[in-house]
């Protein structure tokens, strides 16, 4: 299967200048989404983990049916203010300003291996700020896994010394 030929690019979206890949065409083509699944699942076989955590909100896509695949738990990583429960947040630099995520502050243990998954790695901010509070926690990283990755915009610079992989590069 070539995933690319199922993504869809959105040129101006959200904004001018930008070329937004779009997944709904993935997720609404039952071999594409089962495909997309299945190679994140032998990704993250090559780890040992417990958890999964997918940042909002098509983190959740591809997060939550892998846990399921994989058998592990599930985070949700969240916007300010939409978790219920005592939390622990991380703010990080975007090119004007600055955004922030969440978690559960128990929704990782000391000494919990985790996987990070989510559908497409552009400049970094996400997949870092996800990053810093799991180790705030105590938990460590052992895999990051993308649908895709835009290399051009030089994300994994900021990631470095982590396992990050992509099913595909632009
Ligand atoms: P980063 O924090 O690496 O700059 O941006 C990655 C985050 O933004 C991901 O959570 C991803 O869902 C979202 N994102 C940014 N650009 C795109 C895009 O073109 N397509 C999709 N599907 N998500 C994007």
């Amino acid at each position: 299967m070539n995933l690319k030929d199922k993504i869809r690019n959105i040129e101006g979206f959200p904004k001018e200048g930008i070329g937004f890949k779009d997944i709904t065409t993935v997720l609404k083509d039952k071999d594409a989404f089962k495909y997309s699944i299945d190679e994140l699942k032998k990704m993250s076989s090559e780890v040992e983990f417990d958890t999964i955590l997918g940042p909002e909100a098509r983190g959740f896509l591809v997060g939550a049916p892998l846990a399921y695949a994989t058998n592990k738990a599930f985070v949700p990583v969240r916007k300010p203010g939409k978790l219920p429960a005592e939390t622990i947040s991380y703010e990080y630099d975007l090119e004007y300003g600055t955004d922030k995520l969440e978690i559960h502050k128990d929704a990782i243990n000391k000494g919990d291996k985790v996987i990070i998954v989510d559908d497409l790695l552009a400049t970094g901010g996400t997949v870092l700020s996800t990053i810093k509070m799991v180790e705030e926690l105590g938990g460590e990283v052992v895999g990051i896994y993308f649908l895709m990755e835009l290399t051009f915009l030089n994300g994994r610079k900021h990631l470095e010394g982590y396992n990050i992989k992509s099913i595909i590069e632009y």
